[in-house]
């Protein structure tokens, strides 16, 4: 019969570590091979397919067959590894992983283990958790939840804390750099920001290493290693090992016998290495740290001296020099009196105690890393739930058409901080028909969106006249890579005052357009009742507002002008004797109004069927 027990599961990079609830405390389970980490390594060797140690022992043998840092490419479509001649995708290849996993827990535990907690890193957008839990079901598991790394390492430390406090969680594994800022009290973990860097860990330290250790031996010998895979991978695992060793030594012995061979003979290296060269190497990697956990901090609105707890999370804080910059930053000694390697396992079991009912008085909350929202007029992108954003949550925004008559419009649902649209990752999109022939802007269409406390999400869009509804659930398409996600921050940074400029032009242009749609409406239905100089003037301000957008300007005052020519001008029609909607709030957006999601009814802006307009804070 199965247990009712909860695994919790980190299911790392570089290593998975798993823990349950014994008694109340959350305990390491070791692996089938006696460790309490497993190496999240697949390899196909011998008609079979290997999974951890095994698997990283022959990966120097058998790098074809093997596959190592599979996280990276969580909820990437169209990615798939071969193994033995046969292909996997990223959530079939962490199944096997999560299998193995399950597997020795069962045996450690005599009884079958179904249900699961998975942590992820905090920036893992939808798709990556989604994967993530099918990872997880592929494996034979009920996943009952999936929950931020930082959140459960703090769980891992907070378990009977209950006063109230901040927490920096200093993450840094084998492939990734994560730094989190969580508010702690009363039972409640909040994930308030977070940052960091996708392409550093433990593996830039080790290939730092190997580098000079052979820049080292091509010096001495005259010959190059790096041609020469087998030779580079041992050169790799030795530079690891001396990495380690410095961390509790102050000097160490590389030894390579027969690392190449010549004509001469076997030539072998020897290198000995102290802490300090280690530490000049890898200087420039220690300062990678500084500024997203600078980052990490203000965003969440604190300055260095205002954190309560420092948390070290991931192997490579056991690195001295790491310790000493987060205290320097900080202005404090970090606490590392959790094993680093298992904090996320552990607060993962304490999170599946929460759920068996176990441990109670916990609740968690965890932050949207990106923020997400939909296509509007003119590609902008509109937010409806902005980033750092504590989730579960759930946020309503109200949108209209663009075009008179228009019965359907199409919704992308983007994740990202550009301002436009199509720089941020489209996660998904659909197309809401039956809406009731209106003049543009005057339907109002809900867009809901919610996340579940999975970090999944969920987007339903209502008209709200004729009940006409239609939602999704974020799944499939294409996901993003740890690294895109960190260039998707950076991008927003670095192009954050074209992208301002950007925004202002193109929402001047809608307005000056929809301002001359709203007179040319107001010609056609009233004209007779319009005094003649003032049908004049509406015609003259048309005919100007045409011209600046036909010529397309980027001369943002000049839409400001022709819009407001217009509204004055209108302002000059006795309004009681208009037929049309008055109130522009409901403004137009241009969007698909034929059968296909391509159909373009406006044909000035591009993505024309992509868009609505946010009428909520008109
Ligand atoms: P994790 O992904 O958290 O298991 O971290 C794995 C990384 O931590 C690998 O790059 C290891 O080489 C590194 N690591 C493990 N132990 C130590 C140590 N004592 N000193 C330095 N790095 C370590």
């Amino acid at each position: 019969m199965a247990s009712d027990k909860i695994l919790g599961i980190d299911l790392g990079t570089t290593n998975s570590a798993m823990a349950v609830m014994e008694n109340g405390d959350p305990e390491v389970i070791v692996n089938g091979e006696g460790d309490r980490t497993t190496p999240s390594v697949v390899a196909y060797n011998d008609d079979e397919l290997i999974v951890g140690e095994p698997a990283k022992n022959q990966a120097i043998q058998n790098p074809e067959n093997t596959v190592e840092s599979i996280k990276r490419h969580m909820g990437e479509e169209d990615y798939t590894v071969e193994l033995g001649g046969e292909s996997y995708t990223p959530e079939e290849v962490s199944a096997h992983i999560l299998q193995k996993i399950k597997n020795d827990a069962e045996t450690y535990l005599g009884e079958e283990i179904e249900r699961a907690v998975i942590t992820v890193p905090a920036y893992f957008n939808d798709k990556q958790r989604q994967a993530t839990k099918d990872a997880g079901r592929i494996a034979g598991f009920d996943v009952e939840r999936i929950i931020n790394e930082p959140t459960a390492a703090a769980m891992a430390y907070g378990l009977d804390d209950t006063r109230d406090q901040s927490v920096l969680v200093f993450d840094l594994g084998g492939g990734t750099f994560d730094v989190s800022v969580l508010e702690l009290g009363d039972g409640v973990h909040e994930v308030v920001a977070t940052n960091g860097d996708t392409s550093l860990g433990g593996d830039d330290w080790d290939e730092t290493v190997k580098e000079w250790l052979a820049d080292h031996f091509e010096d001495e010998h005259d010959i190059s290693l790096r041609d020469d895979r087998q030779a580079l991978q041992r050169l790799r695992d030795a530079a690891e090992k001396a990495k380690i060793e410095l961390s509790s030594r102050k000097e160490t012995e590389v030894n390579l016998p027969f690392i190449a061979s010549t004509d001469e003979g076997p030539m072998h290296l020897e290198k000995s290495i102290t802490r300090d060269t280690f530490q000049d190497l890898t200087d420039h990697l220690v300062e990678r740290t500084s500024a997203p956990t600078k980052k990490a901090l203000s965003d969440a609105g604190y300055s260095t001296d205002e954190i309560d707890e420092v948390i070290l999370v991931g192997g490579s804080t056991r690195i001295p020099v790491i310790k000493e910059q987060v205290a320097d930053i900080v202005g404090m000694e970090p606490q590392m009196n959790v094993n680093p390697d298992e904090a996320a396992a552990l607060g993962a079991a304490i999170q599946g105690g929460v759920l068996s009912g176990e441990v109670d008085d916990l609740v968690l909350l965890d932050v949207t890393p990106l923020s997400l929202g939909v296509e509007v007029k003119g590609g902008l992108f509109e937010r409806i739930i902005n980033a750092n954003t504590t989730i579960p949550t759930s946020e309503s925004k109200v949108f209209t058409t663009a075009e008179d008559e228009q019965r359907q419009v199409q919704i992308r649902v983007f994740q990202g901080e550009r301002e436009v649209a199509e720089e941020n990752e489209l996660l998904d999109e659909f197309k809401l028909r039956g809406i009731p022939p209106a003049p543009a802007g005057t339907p109002k269409i809900e867009l809901t969106f919610q996340i579940d406390e999975s970090g999944i999400m969920h987007v339903a869009a209502k008209e709200r006249d004729s009940g006409e509804h239609e939602k999704v659930t974020i799944e499939g398409g294409v996901g993003l890579s740890d690294k895109e996600v960190e260039r998707m921050k950076q991008d927003a940074q670095q192009h954050s005052d074209e992208d301002e400029m950007q925004r202002r032009r193109i929402e001047a242009q809608t307005h000056a357009e929809q301002m001359k749609q709203r007179a040319e409406r107001v010609l056609q239905e009233n004209r007779d009742a319009i005094a003649n100089n003032v049908v004049q003037e509406l015609e003259a301000a048309i005919d100007d507002a045409e011209t600046a957008l036909e010529e397309s300007t980027t001369d943002i005052s000049r839409y400001d002008r022709v819009a407001s020519q217009i509204e004055t001008t209108l302002g000059k029609v006795d309004e009681s004797k208009l037929s049309s909607p008055k109130s522009e709030d409901n403004a137009l957006t241009d969007a698909g109004t034929g059968e296909t999601a391509t159909a373009e009814a406006g044909g000035e802006v591009d993505n024309v069927d992509a868009s609505f307009r946010d009428l909520s804070d008109d």
